[in-house]
């Protein structure tokens, strides 16, 4: 179809190198063929040129300074992608990899996601390029200072609402949190992710992980299975990988990988999520220091993996969770993954399968759930935290636990009667496109060309 085609060549050309935007804004149009194919209404409204195209994006610049008395700079971004269903919405990555077309691919794919929760939230996105690895405590927050003395007047609690993704947990929340309130004097819930005494929502930590197993749940019951007893492979080793390996061990599945930067443990009894937690959310210090409490389990560096994929994706399995980042999973690591008897997927990362084990996955016709909608209990439970800050409430955690799994179970739903509808069932890439799509699409038509 010329319209889907001439729109991703107008892109490259108009937006130069931002190959993880292309990808990302690919595989949503490509998906979307059929619904154009069957209704012209969104060709003649323009709606695909309108809706690659962010409403704004800021770039900025950001000095800090070192404990060592130097000033560095950085550069940050906030993209406000789409506001057709409600404020921006989306995360901050901190990562000496991300550039303008990363933030704009991650924006992008959270307007979708946000649409399939089906609640008011529009798709937003921002980061830096800045490496939080071995920066003092000092450091980070005079870098999370710097970086909102800036962002403070793009964002509100009814306009712009940031959270976390790598390399922004709880830590660098406070810290951004801190500094919105010294420069605006005002307490309210411009942040997600807060703590827990300061206006955060009982649940979020653990809610993206927790949905990634609720979906990879829903996909299992769909086909007549559990995933008590599942072996179950975890890439990924920070906020979603974690609450993905306690999520399994809470309902008997035996989690036996978790992986950081540097390598892989693997650990044939199941991953010891205490001393996890130890390592990661206290130390803050490499895997590989997991075998000093469990010298059974194996360690397999990074660098035995140099070009192609990922060890984490070599093993025996029954179900795969990639948790740690975009293209971590190859087609050579989709196609060891079939052979190794995985039948199902669920991705608490963004964009973590490349195209070709995407398609791969879909032929092999095994249950496959893409991030936008298996990781969309984090965003989800973000906008709980909204609801609760707005009304100046906490709720306990039985109630915020039973929304993200109602609101997982309707994701589900949502893109398998898609997915059906267009006469591809078990196609959940295509029902999660086509489903989010259309109703961020609706919305932008009845709210007039803006
Ligand atoms: P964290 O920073 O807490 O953890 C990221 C993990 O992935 C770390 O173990 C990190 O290892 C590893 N990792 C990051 N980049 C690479 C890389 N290039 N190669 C290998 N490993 C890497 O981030 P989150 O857990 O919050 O986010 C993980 C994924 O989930 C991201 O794709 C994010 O966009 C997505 N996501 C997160 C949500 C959230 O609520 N936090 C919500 C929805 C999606 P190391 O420390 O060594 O770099």
């Amino acid at each position: 179809m010329p319209y889907v085609h001439d729109t991703l060549e107008r892109l490259r050309k108009s937006s130069p190198a931002q190959t993880e935007f292309y990808q990302a804004a690919e595989e949503v149009l490509e998906c979307l063929r059929p619904l154009f194919d069957r209704d012209p209404y969104y060709h003649d409204h323009n709606i695909i040129e309108r809706i690659v195209e962010p409403e704004r994006q800021m770039m900025f610049r950001i000095c800090w300074t070192g404990d060592n008395g130097r000033v560095y700079v950085n550069k940050g971004y906030r993209v406000q992608f789409n506001s057709a269903l409600g404020p921006y919405k989306g995360g901050l990555r901190f990562h000496p990899s991300v550039t303008s077309g990363t933030i704009k691919f991650l924006g992008f794919e959270q307007i979708f996601k946000n649409a399939l929760t089906g609640l008011p939230i529009g798709g937003g996105k921002g980061g830096s390029d800045f490496d939080p690895k071995d920066k003092s405590d000092n450091e980070i927050m005079r870098f999370c200072q710097a970086y909102m003395s800036e962002l403070y007047r793009h964002i509100g609690p009814t306009s712009d609402v940031p959270a976390g993704d790598i390399g922004v947990g709880a830590r660098e929340i406070g810290y951004l949190y801190g500094q919105y309130k010294r420069l605006t004097g005002r307490y309210e819930g411009v942040l997600t992710g807060k703590g827990l005494d300061w206006g955060g929502s009982i649940g979020r930590k653990e809610a993206t992980g927790y949905g990634a197993v609720y979906f990879a749940q829903n996909m299992l019951k769909a086909r007549g299975e559990n995933i008590e007893g599942k072996t179950c492979l975890v890439s990924g080793a920070g906020n979603v990988a974690i609450y993905t390996i306690e999520k399994l061990l809470a309902l008997g599945a035996n989690p036996i990988t978790c992986s950081d930067s540097r390598g892989t443990i693997v650990d044939n009894n199941g991953i010891d999520l205490a001393l996890l937690k130890e390592l990661k959310e206290v130390k803050r210090t490499s895997l590989e220091q997991y075998l000093t409490k469990r010298p059974k389990a194996r360690y397999i560096p990074a660098t035995d993996y140099p070009d192609d994929g990922h060890a984490v994706w070599r093993l025996k399995a029954d179900v795969a969770f990639p948790c740690a980042t975009q293209n971590e999973l190859t087609d050579t690591d989709a196609k060891a993954l079939l052979q190794n008897g995985v039948t199902c997927i669920s991705e608490g990362a963004n964009m973590p399968s490349n195209a070709a084990a995407i398609n791969r996955f879909l032929n092999a016709n095994i249950a496959y759930g893409p991030g936008k909608a298996a990781n969309a209990g984090g965003v989800a439970t973000s906008q709980l935290e909204m609801a609760q800050n707005s009304s100046m409430e906490q709720w306990p955690l039985v109630k915020v636990d039973a929304k993200l799994k109602d609101i997982m179970a309707n994701i589900h739903q949502q893109c398998a009667d898609t997915a059906e509808e267009f006469g591809e069932p078990n196609n959940l890439v295509l029902g999660a496109n086509i489903a989010g799509f259309r109703k961020v699409a609706n919305a932008m038509i009845a709210q007039g060309v803006t």
